[in-house]
């Protein structure tokens, strides 16, 4: 009698496990299993994650993974669990929310860890009903790996997978399950958990296991006396902000930056209202039940700090004195400037950029602005004028084209005169061909409704390598649809 995994009852990815957050003890999660759903199929795959984390090369073969990863069997060697955290949600103290519908099942040997998105309720489901409906899970399957692609830290997607399984939105809709990896998915939330209970014990020993693992060097700081906990508060803020430059650099709206999806890490998490813009509107307001705008796109930079202000009220009873966490603060008025900076100076070409560009970097958003211009057709374009010398197609993007020739005479002189084909190659390292528009990922969406998976696979495989060319997918490139301005993207998912 054999005893292949199959006849366990149990799946075998071919990984091997190790203690990871569950070393905390009871008091972070409640152990539990994913619930089943019925006849589950593939929708998205990413090989690159699959060989991040080890997979075999014929991964998807087997029917025992594709429900595994639904979460409708369960994996060798591992105990899955919900994780529990409280937040600040739209400004607002939320009390206890936690993992509603995530359960992770584990972390690998290669220090990765694995979530199943949609895989049903939990102890923190408030409610909820544990699920995901198969537009959301596309849209952040696509974007986990469209933002890597892009060069920014991000929470992974190795999977999406679906089920017919009807689930009830404004709609009624269908299942699906993202499985995401991440070094680790704890968020400022977990810390402000612990912190509003006053259960400090606990909130060391979250932090100490951050540190340990994340962040080791700050055990060593010569900073702030050597206070692990504020050189650590320094850490977050810094990578925080290296973030925030990035998302506004390439034109990512998150939408919806509670501190319950600020990752500790400093990464990309919780994909659910966010969009690229198109037409440049700095006050953009992605999520529909946003009407405050309080995440609208020019409000990121300062809500992380805000969020950043909650990280340190938080670890405040660790680190014992208020002038040093507002010391550990501070780095991010200093990091998220100069990162943005350096973000903006790379757009422009410029391999010598500094604070003396501002006015040019100030200048060109300005007249992007007034007509709304394509945020990712222009820094395209204008990577292609700089590399062939021919501005005609950025002027073509203007109805009035003044602010824009008045602009142009003062950057092209900084380039010493063009064509520049070394700066044009630089500027289309870092100026996107594609993103994943909201129109782009609904045709996708609505072809994945009728069980045709292409658009997904395609769409992938242009915002893995966003920066190349892609002959044959202008089209993936070009202006949005009107109807693109009519897609309503709210908390709903
Ligand atoms: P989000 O806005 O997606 O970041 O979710 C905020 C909180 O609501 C988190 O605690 C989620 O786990 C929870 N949540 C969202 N949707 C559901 C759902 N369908 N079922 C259970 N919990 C959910
Ligand atoms: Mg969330």
């Amino acid at each position: 009698m054999s005893l292949l995994a199959e006849d366990l009852d149990l799946a075998d990815l071919g990984l091997r496990w190790k203690p990871g957050f569950t070393t905390l003890g009871p008091a972070f999660f409640t152990a539990l299993r994913p619930t089943p759903l019925p006849a589950p199929y593939w929708v998205g795959h990413s090989d690159a994650v699959a060989r991040m984390l080890g997979l075999p090369a014929d991964w998807r073969q087997s029917d025992s993974t594709l429900a595994a990863l639904t979460g409708s069997l369960p994996i060798a060697g591992t105990q899955p669990y919900a994780t529990v955290y409280s937040g600040h949600q739209f400004g607002v103290w939320a009390g206890q929310l936690g993992d509603g519908r995530a359960i992770a099942i584990g972390e690998t040997e290669g220090g990765l860890e694995i979530q199943l998105k949609g895989a049903g309720r939990t102890p923190y489901s408030r409610g909820g009903d544990g699920r995901a409906v198969l537009r959301s899970s596309i849209r952040e399957f696509l974007c986990s790996e469209a933002m890597h692609g892009l060069g920014i830290p991000t929470t992974r997607a190795l999977s999406v997978t679906g089920s017919d399984q009807p689930v009830r939105r404004e709609t009624l809709e269908t299942a699906a399950v993202v499985a995401r990896v991440a070094p680790s998915f704890i968020r400022f939330g977990h810390f402000e958990h612990f912190a509003a209970a006053d259960r400090i014990d606990e909130l060391r020993a979250l932090a100490d296991h951050v540190i340990d693992r994340h962040y080791p060097a700050c055990r060593h700081t010569e900073r702030f006396g050597g206070n692990a906990y504020a050189a650590f508060l320094e850490a977050v803020s810094e990578r925080t902000a290296a973030l925030l430059a990035r998302w506004q650099a390439v034109g990512f709206c998150h939408g919806v930056m509670n501190t319950d999806n600020m990752s500790i890490l400093g990464l990309t998490i919780d994909y659910g209202p966010f969009q690229f813009l198109d037409g440049f509107d700095p006050a953009h307001i992605c999520n529909h039940s946003d009407t405050q705008g309080r995440y609208a796109f020019n409000q990121q930079p300062n809500v992380a700090y805000w969020n950043l202000f909650c990280l340190a009220q938080a670890l405040l009873p660790l680190i014992g004195d208020q002038e040093l966490a507002i010391a550990a603060l501070a780095s991010y008025k200093t990091v998220f400037p100069r990162e943005f900076d350096a973000r903006m100076g790379a757009k422009l070409g410029l391999s010598d950029a500094g604070e003396a560009d501002r006015p040019l970097v100030d200048g060109v958003l300005r007249v992007l602005a007034a007509e709304r211009t394509d945020w990712t057709i222009f820094w395209r374009r204008l990577s292609e004028a700089v590399a062939t010398g021919d501005l005609q197609p950025v002027r073509d993007l203007f109805i009035d084209p003044a602010g824009i020739d008045a602009w142009l005479a003062t950057f092209t002189p900084r380039h010493g005169g063009l064509p520049s084909a070394a700066a044009g190659a630089a500027m289309r390292a870092v100026n996107p061909k594609f993103v994943l528009r909201n129109h782009l990922g609904q045709q996708a969406i609505e072809a994945a409704a009728s069980k045709d998976f292409s658009g997904v696979a395609t769409l992938l495989k242009l915002l893995e390598t966003p920066f190349e060319e892609h002959a044959g997918h202008d089209a993936h490139a070009g202006f949005p649809p009107d109807w693109a301005s009519t897609i309503e993207i709210s908390c709903s998912s």
